[in-house]
């Protein structure tokens, strides 16, 4: 017979929570992520300011950037932080509704666990529910192919409601819906697919928020070579270069900036002319301005700007092709290729002022756009670009599927009521939890609702009595507490976004469920000798 010594099978660093302590602890930590992020949802969401270690001050009320800044340490909160980032990753918007819905259905857990229902049961009974919602999503969707201008313009109003920068919500929604629709590529069969990579945003500080704009072309964060180029170029006719601008054989290193013709006497008679040849051969193929991936020397750049050629050296190889996309140019590799075949077109070249930013612009059909976003402060325009990266999100995302659905708690409601009459046809204990699936979406108008100052129960309440005679639009006005139809409303959200949000939470939920042993291995310093 063994002896009574037990037997140590982990670590002593390992710190284990078991059994109903270590479902409580998931728990409470999925409650709190969702408790810290609820009250900026909805367009009466209040925003979070959060200053990190190094004092900077981010003032945002973006779900994900929240959790993105906390650093969460509880692993079942993790979870729920995992969940929001996927949700950021894949479909760009709603990552407090997927937080407040995982926290509910944490909660809803608790109190099946409470009545002795077995994880198992509860896990099956989320997963059941689930199916279900994803089945109503689907059938509740609005279907609208192609390119429904006015559909993508509310699903971009709708993303950037309650942000701090809604003064610009329409102008801002007008920008991303061109900017999305310009770049789409429409395939064979009628659907679009849009790279986001082609749409490049862009901020400076100065100006005014409402001086937004959409830019047909590109923004590279770089100036002219010479001061004696051109500022502006009108009609450019562009050539793009991979190698470097040079005279090989050049004997002088010159490390001099060469400003005046007297300067060009360290050159020999033939390099001067090798070099005004080249000048002149990059302007006989009508080119006026050029963009290099690489160095332009400074003979080559004195004889460029005496052509009036406007240049711009070292340009990185991923604005290259953006640029070359945007103005429809080939990336030649040296001057010789040139030709008006592999010229690009833009209708401007611009330097900003006070800024060392290059506008190329008027691109006839570009395949990448820019926007412009500026902004007062740093601070006012990094809450912007979310705003603006979220719209461009949201749109793609309907873009791409053609499928809608109404905000606003509509369907929320419609989940909750037709989940919970799903159930009753199951039994059984997995009832129960399916159940408690369906009532977890009554969340969404419940906190929309409290984060109005409206009384969540009148809410939910009407909202259920609409939906029960038929009107399955009825959402809530979050700005009278009236229950109205929120498509007329215009609250419309991409089908994509719900169905994520639906869908990670309840697998996340069903994960943390399931857990009923915790065991952590802390890092062990090293031990002291
Ligand atoms: P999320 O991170 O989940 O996207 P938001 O703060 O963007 O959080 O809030 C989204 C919720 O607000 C959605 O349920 C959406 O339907 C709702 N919503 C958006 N605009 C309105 C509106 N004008 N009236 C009522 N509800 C709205
Ligand atoms: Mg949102």
């Amino acid at each position: 017979m063994v002896g009574q010594q037990p037997i140590i099978i982990l670590r002593d660093n390992v710190e284990r929570t078991r059994g109903q302590e270590a479902q409580r602890s998931n728990i409470m930590a999925a409650k709190a992520i969702a408790s810290a992020v609820r009250t900026t949802l909805g367009p009466r969401g209040m925003d979070k300011m959060l200053v990190a270690p190094s004092g900077d001050v981010v003032i945002t009320n973006d779900g994900a950037t929240i959790l993105h800044e906390l650093s969460v340490s509880h692993p079942g909160a993790k979870m729920v932080v995992e969940v929001a980032e996927t949700q950021d990753d894949e479909v760009g918007d709603g990552t407090t509704t997927a937080c407040i819905l995982v926290g509910e259905l944490m909660e809803e857990a608790e109190r099946l666990l409470e009545m002795k229902i077995h994880p198992t049961v509860i896990a099956n009974g989320y997963k059941l529910g689930m199916q279900k919602a994803l089945a109503i999503l689907d059938a509740q969707a609005i279907i609208s192919k192609g390119d429904d201008r006015d559909l993508l313009l509310k699903v971009a109003r709708t993303a950037v409601t309650g942000k701090s920068i809604e003064g610009v919500r329409d102008s801002i929604s007008e920008i991303v819906v061109n900017a999305v629709i310009t770049v789409a590529e429409k395939r064979a069969d009628g659907t679009y697919l849009v790279d986001e990579d082609d749409i490049n945003i862009k901020t400076m500080i100065g100006d005014n928020i409402e001086d937004a704009e959409l830019v047909p072309g590109f923004i590279i964060d770089k100036t002219r070579v010479d001061e004696a180029m051109p500022k502006k170029v009108a009609n450019a006719k562009i050539a793009l270069l991979a190698q470097a601008l040079e005279i090989s054989k050049t004997q002088v290193k010159a490390k001099i900036k060469i400003t005046s013709s007297e300067q060009m006497h360290a050159f020999s008679e033939q390099e001067q002319g090798a070099l005004k040849g080249l000048a002149d051969k990059i302007r006989a193929t009508g080119a006026n301005a050029v963009f290099c991936q690489k160095g332009i020397s400074d003979a080559v750049q004195y004889y460029l700007a005496k052509q009036g050629i406007f240049a711009i050296q070292d340009v990185p190889e991923a604005d290259m092709k953006a640029l070359a996309k945007a103005v429809g140019g080939t990336i030649v590799n040296k001057p010789d290729d040139i030709d008006n075949g592999v010229l690009g077109t833009a209708s401007m070249i611009e330097e900003m002022k006070d800024i060392k930013i290059t506008k190329v612009s008027g691109c006839v059909n570009p395949k990448t756009v820019s926007i412009l976003l500026k902004g007062g402060s740093q601070v006012l325009i990094d809450e912007l670009e979310r705003a603006v990266y979220d719209a461009q999100r949201v749109v793609q995302d309907a873009l791409e599927d053609g499928k809608y659905i109404v905000g606003g708690g509509a369907i929320d409601t419609e989940l909750s009521m037709q989940i919970r009459d799903y159930a009753s046809t199951v039994g059984g204990r997995t009832q129960l939890a399916i159940e408690a699936f369906g009532r977890i979406f009554d969340a969404i108008p419940r906190t929309l609702a409290e984060n109005s100052g409206l009384d969540p129960i009148d809410v939910l309440v009407d909202l259920k009595k609409a939906h029960s005679a038929g009107k399955k639009y009825a959402g809530i006005d979050v700005f009278t507490g009236k229950v109205t139809d929120m498509y007329k409303a215009g609250v419309i959200e991409p089908l994509r976004v719900k169905r994520q949000a639906v869908q990670s939470g309840a697998e996340a939920a069903t994960m943390l469920v399931r857990v009923d042993d915790m065991m952590i291995t802390q890092s062990r310093a090293p031990a002291a000798m």
